[in-house]
């Protein structure tokens, strides 16, 4: 690694080659600016993980030199892994309006008792942080003021994208400022860092009109009750479908607390001020079916959402019936397919009428298609395009349509390179130290941790323990009692533990008493069992050895 101090320079800590855990860092005169710090959920490769966080080692050693967390919007991939990781960078936090109103809350929520100095930033005004100018340009993406980062340098301007596209008829907020684009890239830009998500999608993302359209119709063919789910963040959604709603004469309940808390946000900063009251959730009952439409949690299949109670017919207070209908206005994660079918099924099952974006145009994307990138190309016309926010495919067709959009180079980043500029390109320097953690009672811990690779090696390949009494000369005393779970079948069990009984019984007697430490027992003990399971079914248990010192005299007393 080897950044000198005036160097200018970009270090992905996570989000590129993946989607999700966006944490990005520039450097420029021997200071830091950090952009985004989000999280990632974990799928089934990681058992009892629930969220992924990037490993901050290489800025945490840096911190007195970071001047702050500028966040482009509040959305989980970019800021979610604030209430787990601030407390190492103890930096004061920059963000729009909602970012922070959203922020507050979900500290509240989370009951860490950080004192984190935060500080609001308009959008087209400059503000200095060390070496960098940074100003904010509106943008349009799927959740309130969300914001791109005009990094103003000596060496040169970086375009920090953000989440964008382009939608000329927003239901709330503004568009993406283009006029605001064109006059930065008339000033000149280095380097554009842009979103990936849609690159690989032709065309426009239709606008936000489209989904309230598409809402509306849907509404009016349903007959009795309507449960729509949507991310809780996406407020011009949630206003999308409060006004299908009145459309078709229906008042709308909110259901999860992470919908309360969005829509308490987002009026406190000033949207859905006009929106109806809403229908208490315990009152949903005493309104004619077909009279309401209730908003609810659970897009994405989660267990705990409100959707996947009312599914079950769980919830404490929301029952749909046969003949109801239930909207997904809302994408697919990719890894969540399995969970969400499972929760359609039930409905189903039930006969709801289940609607997706499949069916109906009920959902738009808050992501730039191929069209809108080459749009912002031409408006923007940086030297330099290093796609982030993508799994190595999306970045791949991003840097293809910046070469197509005449950019004169493209890099294709992975977490943890250094890339320079100087002189008006970018090269990569070097790499610093990146890696996924994840947040277990009460404490961050790696991902490779040995707790958890070998809670992943139990749940794949079984569990063997094996407890040994040896002398103190390292004699094995009585043969070895062994147990297993989840690796063999019940009618082999007894000719697994019976020849990885011999097994042991046969190399320990080779065993010198040099040799017989608690640390040689173990990696022989597990390597015996290893080799019995190999031959046997092919796998590699995760395997615990017990071993106990005695003395003859102590064994027959
Ligand atoms: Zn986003």
């Amino acid at each position: 690694m080897s950044i000198s101090s005036s160097d200018l320079v970009f270090v992905p800590l996570g989000g590129s080659g993946e989607i999700g855990m966006n944490a990005n860092l520039y450097h420029h005169h021997d200071r830091w600016l950090m952009v985004d710090l989000g999280i990632s959920f974990a799928d089934e490769s990681m058992p009892g993980v629930d969220v992924v966080l990037p490993d901050l080692t290489f800025i945490e050693a840096r911190k007195d030199k970071l001047e702050g967390l500028i966040l482009t919007h509040a959305h989980e991939d970019h800021f979610g892994a604030i209430p787990y990781l601030w407390e190492r960078l103890q930096v004061p936090v920059y963000g729009t309006a909602f970012t922070l109103a959203l922020l507050r809350r979900k500290l509240a929520e989370s009951r860490v008792d950080f004192d984190i100095e935060m500080h609001e930033l308009d959008y087209n005004e400059p503000y200095e942080f060390g070496p960098f100018s940074v100003e904010l340009l509106a943008l349009n993406h799927s959740i309130p003021d969300p914001a791109a980062l005009i990094l103003r340098t000596s060496e040169g301007t970086i375009l920090h994208t953000g989440d964008w596209k382009f939608d000329d008829a927003p239901q709330i907020g503004s568009n993406t400022d283009a006029k605001k684009l064109a006059e930065i890239g008339d000033e000149g830009v280095l380097a554009l860092v842009g979103d990936s998500t849609n690159a690989m999608v032709e065309g426009r993302t239709p606008s936000e009109q489209t989904a309230f359209d598409g809402l509306t119709a849907e509404i009016a063919k349903a007959e009795g009750r309507v449960a729509i789910t949507c991310f809780a963040s996406n407020v011009a959604r949630v206003d999308s479908i409060i006004r299908a709603a009145q459309a078709n004469g229906r008042s709308v309940a909110i259901v999860g607390r992470a919908l309360q808390r969005t829509i308490d946000a987002a009026r406190e900063v000033g949207y859905l001020r006009d929106a109806p009251d809403f229908v208490k959730e315990s009152d949903v009952g005493l309104i004619p079916r077909e009279n309401v439409v209730i908003i609810c949690t659970g897009s994405q299949g989660e267990t705990r959402a409100a959707m996947a109670r009312i599914a079950s017919a769980s919830h404490d207070t929301i029952e749909l019936d046969a003949g109801d209908t239930v909207i997904y206005s809302s994408r697919q994660i990719p890894g969540n397919e399995p969970a969400i079918a499972k929760i359609q099924d039930m409905l189903i099952r039930r006969g709801m009428l289940v609607v997706t974006d499949d069916d109906a145009p009920v959902h738009v994307s808050g992501h730039p298609a191929r069209d809108e990138m080459a749009e912002m190309y031409g408006l923007v016309k940086p030297r330099i395009s290093i796609p982030v926010h993508g799994t190595a495919r999306h970045l791949m067709a991003h840097a293809e349509l910046a070469r197509s959009c005449q950019v004169g180079q493209t890099l294709i980043p992975n977490n943890g390179i250094i890339i320079a500029f100087k002189d008006g390109r970018a090269s990569e320097i070097g790499h610093v130290q990146t890696g996924a953690l994840t947040f277990e009672g009460g404490e961050v811990i790696d991902i490779q941790s040995e707790q958890l690779r070998a809670r992943r090696r139990m749940l794949w390949n079984g569990a063997v323990s094996v407890s040994v009494v040896v002398s103190a000369k390292g004699e094995l005393l009585i043969a070895p009692s062994i147990a297993q779970s989840g690796l063999i079948d019940e009618e082999r069990v007894d000719d697994f533990l019976a020849t990885a009984a011999l097994r042991i019984e046969d190399k320990m007697q080779d065993m010198t008493k040099k040799a017989s430490s608690d640390d040689n027992i173990r990696q022989l003990v597990t390597a015996q069992v290893r080799s019995v399971a190999k031959s046997m079914v092919k796998r590699r248990p995760n395997v615990e050895v017990h071993i106990m010192r005695a003395s003859q005299a102590e064994l027959l007393s």
